[in-house]
């Protein structure tokens, strides 16, 4: 359905109404299918960010949000769910508008992703938030209680997504958010800003302020927030994490990943090729955290692989995203574009052998598109290896020796976000996922599945988003010693 949802605001959305901003700076949102201005929105600076903490702060230290029942809470979200599904028709195409992620992809999200505010009232149904134990001297009531005013802070690649994946638990549990969202994809989470006000979510429990760097730095380091909820790259989670150290405040890390897909002696070709081609190089444009892009084989088969992955990679159509047969589309701003070229460059200086891809293709000057991309006799040293590239660039990396050395090559990163393994023999494969350091692994598939637990080892992050680990990234434990019943 084309969408008619706004794609220029001129407010913030703070203390349950639509905000001034406090200047007159705006940032223009590119569309990155066609270069074109897709929509603008304010850009929130300090005293904004002060403006919405404020308001979060009043609505959780005040009440009544916190100190709801869950069933009263849930009664209010699912409203917002009704209303998140009334625009939900419209939301792919202004997603594929606004960030270039294909309509094949995106088509199915008519809900934007509220679906994830009702998964999250049956979780804490089902756990409970509140428990009566015996301790060693007397019984104790454990109560998981909101942790408070939430920081989200989140990346253009699922801007939407990624929000309802730190939205929709924190509100569940009774905590109060301002959102961040990216400079590159900030409209969409109006469309959740929108639908709140529609529902009478209580003022100041969902609050919005897009902006740049500086603007999530000053949300990271303001003392009135109490949980920093962060998905983006390794880089700006390292110094998020910095600064919640100092204040030891919470936070929890989504960050990148340089995911590998192992194909073990006895693994089949085409069922490598059927994963790490869509998960690796299609998928959002390239654009996921916990794509495929390590494909590492056994040396002996390579070429089999090869032939396998670059039939796969052949059928790939390269296209505006909008054109619902289109698997890839561009890539989100035009530095990012340039940076894949550089990786690319440097993928054969450094020795890397080019099988598909490598340029722009040449039906689309305007957008910015890379072609899918592949590389064999790729060494895991070399730098197309071991950075993230965030483009449509897979590598083959052989292997000589047992399932020990593919282990060892798929542990060489600093990453540890994702995986998979193939193999005819499901208890060898099951071997191999236990041992690779990553989030979430394939077992002869690969996919992103939105109700278990998803998040990374090592560099690749601290914490896990959805299901019950998910929402447990928003409570706080308290003890109550002396009564061994909730008072009624
Ligand atoms: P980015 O790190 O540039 O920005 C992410 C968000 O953080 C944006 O809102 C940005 O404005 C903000 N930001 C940047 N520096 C900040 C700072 N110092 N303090 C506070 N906020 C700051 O990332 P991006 O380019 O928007 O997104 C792509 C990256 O996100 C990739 O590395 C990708 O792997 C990662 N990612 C991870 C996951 C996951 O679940 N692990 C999911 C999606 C994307």
């Amino acid at each position: 359905m084309a969408s008619t949802l706004p794609t220029s605001r001129d407010t913030f959305f703070i203390d349950g109404a639509w905000a001034k901003p406090s200047s007159s700076e705006m940032i223009d949102v590119i569309s990155p299918r066609n270069e074109e201005v897709f929509g603008r929105v304010p850009a929130g600076q300090p005293a904004d960010i002060d403006a919405a903490v404020a308001a979060a702060r009043q609505a959780f230290d005040r009440g009544p949000w916190p100190y709801m029942t869950l069933e009263e809470r849930a009664e209010i979200l699912m409203r917002v769910v009704d209303e998140m599904r009334m625009r939900g028709p419209g939301i792919p195409e202004f997603l594929s508008g606004e960030m270039g992620g294909p309509m094949k992809m995106l088509g199915r999200g008519t809900d934007g992703s509220s679906f994830l505010i009702d998964h999250f009232i049956k979780l804490a149904r089902e756990m409970g938030l509140v428990q009566v134990r015996q301790g060693a001297i007397g019984p104790a009531i454990i109560r998981r209680e909101p942790v408070g005013v939430v920081g989200a802070i989140t990346p253009w690649n699922g801007p939407l997504h990624m929000l309802m994946m730190k939205a929709a638990p924190a509100l569940v549990v009774g905590c109060t958010v301002v959102a961040k969202p990216s400079p590159e994809a900030p409209l969409d989470a109006y469309i959740f800003a929108d639908a709140c006000e529609a529902a009478g979510l209580p003022k100041g429990v969902f609050n919005l302020v897009p902006g740049g760097r500086e603007t999530g730095e000053h949300l990271v380091r303001h003392p009135g927030v109490d949980k920093i909820a962060f998905t983006g790259s390794t880089a700006a989670g390292r110094r998020v994490a910095e600064i919640c150290g100092r204040d030891i405040r919470r936070c929890s890390l989504e960050l990148g990943g340089k995911s590998a897909a192992v194909a073990l002696s006895d693994a089949s070709a085409d069922a490598v090729a059927a994963s790490a081609v869509p998960f690796g190089l299609a998928f959002n444009n390239g654009q996921a955290c916990a794509a495929l892009t390590r494909i590492v084989v056994p040396r002996a088969r390579q070429a089999e692989f090869v032939e396998a992955l670059s039939a796969r990679v052949a059928t790939l159509v390269v296209g505006d995203p909008m054109d619902p047969s289109v698997d890839v589309g561009p890539v989100i701003a035009e530095r990012q574009r340039t940076r894949i070229e550089g990786l690319i460059a440097s993928g054969s200086d450094e020795g890397a052998r080019l099988i598909a891809g490598g340029g722009r293709p040449a039906a689309h000057n305007r957008g910015w598109y890379v072609e899918p991309t592949l590389f064999a006799d790729v060494d895991n040293q070399m730098t197309i290896a071991r950075e993230e590239i965030f483009g449509p660039v897979g590598v083959v990396i052989p292997y000589d020796g047992d399932d020990q050395v593919a282990i060892d090559i798929a542990n060489d990163t600093s990453y540890g976000l994702a995986g998979a393994v193939f193999s005819a023999d499901p208890v060898r494969a099951y071997e191999v996922a236990r041992r690779i350091r990553a989030g979430t692994f394939g077992v002869n598939t690969f996919y992103i599945d939105p109700l278990v637990p998803f998040g990374g080892y090592k560099a690749s992050g601290v914490g896990r988003e959805n299901g019950k680990e998910g929402l447990l990234n928003f409570v706080e434990v308290k003890t109550v010693l002396g009564l061994a019943a909730e008072p009624a």
